[in-house]
């Protein structure tokens, strides 16, 4: 079996598959996507080993959107028996090659799969002493070993390269709500860090001392984030934002309209998680940008519409062209993010060409 599998939120299998039919068009690869509402998972089928190595080495996981995980996919196994599923899966994970560095067994993030877990668990024990005992793990490898079961009897055996991956089983971060911030929406602001941004630039652009504009940050959860790290922060927001983050010290609310505020200064970062249409966020996120007013900008395009995957592209295109304009080009990150509902989340820059 050729292709890829990957791994998205419950509900968006038609973006993440539209996704992945785009750059097989653009590479001209001839796959074609297998999908099934609220299943959390896609298959895109090539047709041999040649254009599945072609379009695993052109299509990075980073710059995907909507899939969660990406998969090099190598079997699909039908019919596992309950007593000795091991036994079934161990002669394909062979076929496959190896070392891996590691070895995952996961279930795609619906609500029947998630039943699963126990005994992805048990499975993975078995799996990995298995792997050992064959010399089949070795910790300098660069690919990692999967095997997604999609319910109790049917499996996916496929493998990443830990340089593009993500490195949470099932591309979820599971990441703690921390008491003392003020809404959940903080998760999405943390685990945006953790994406979008390797760990060289989270030192760097996330330093104490840096100022930040959050727009749209009542009640603070974004702003949170920000403080945490020691930045100093513009909150924009007509609601009341948390009064023990104002009490801190570090944070400034302005009850002001966030598509027209304006900082004086120029600033490290403008946040954004107002709920708005995507083209007049992106917009509003293409003028900070071209105009020097911050350096990075993190922020939410809610997609609560039909075509959602077209409207990214658009909107995509509505800042890249605004920043190609300025005689600079767009570094545009974006993805959705395990705590992202029915939005994505996207840093953006512009870099000097
Ligand atoms: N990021 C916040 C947090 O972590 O607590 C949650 C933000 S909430 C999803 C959206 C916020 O955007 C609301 O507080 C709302 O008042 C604000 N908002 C919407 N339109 C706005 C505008 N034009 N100017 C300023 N704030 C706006």
């Amino acid at each position: 079996m050729h292709g890829v599998l990957a791994y998205c939120r419950a509900g968006f299998e038609s973006e993440c598959a539209q996704e992945l039919g785009g750059h097989d068009r653009a590479l001209a690869c001839g796959g074609f996507a297998r999908t099934r509402a609220g299943s959390a998972f896609v298959e895109f089928i090539l047709a041999d080993a040649d254009t599945a190595n072609r379009f695993d080495a052109a299509v990075r996981w980073r710059d995907l959107v909507f899939a969660r995980q990406r998969l090099q996919l190598a079997a699909r196994i039908d019919g596992l028996p309950e007593r000795d599923r091991l036994g079934v899966l161990m002669p394909a994970i062979r076929a496959v090659g190896g070392p891996w560095c590691d070895a995952w067994i996961e279930a795609p993030d619906n609500d029947a799969a998630r039943e699963l877990a126990a005994l992805c668990r048990s499975l993975n024990h078995a799996l990995i002493a298995a792997l050992k005992r064959e010399r089949l793990i070795e910790s300098t490898s660069s690919r990692r070993l999967h095997v997604c079961l999609v319910d109790a009897r049917t499996a996916f055996v496929g493998s990443t390269r830990i340089d593009d991956a993500a490195p949470w089983p099932g591309g979820i971060p599971r990441l703690r709500f921390p008491s003392s911030a003020p809404s959940r929406s903080t998760l999405k602001l943390e685990e945006a860090f953790l994406t979008l941004l390797d760990a060289g630039e989270r030192e760097r652009w996330l330093r104490p001392g840096l100022h930040a504009v959050d727009l749209g940050a009542a009640p603070g959860g974004w702003t949170w984030q920000l403080v945490r790290r020691g930045l100093h922060v513009t909150a924009v927001d007509n609601g009341p934002m948390d009064a023990a983050l104002l009490a801190g010290g570090l944070v400034t609310h302005l009850r002001e309209d966030g598509f027209r505020y304006r900082p004086t200064q120029p600033v490290e970062w403008m946040v954004c998680d107002m709920v708005e249409q995507p083209r007049k966020v992106a917009q509003r996120m293409a003028e900070w940008l071209v105009g020097g007013w911050c350096r990075q900008a993190i922020f939410n395009l809610k997609l609560p519409m039909k075509k959602r995957h077209e409207e990214v592209m658009l909107c995509r295109r509505l800042v890249e062209q605004a920043v190609a304009a300025s005689g600079r080009r767009l570094d545009w990150r974006a993805r959705q993010l395990y705590h992202d509902r029915e939005e994505i989340t996207v840093f953006a820059r512009c870099i000097a060409t």
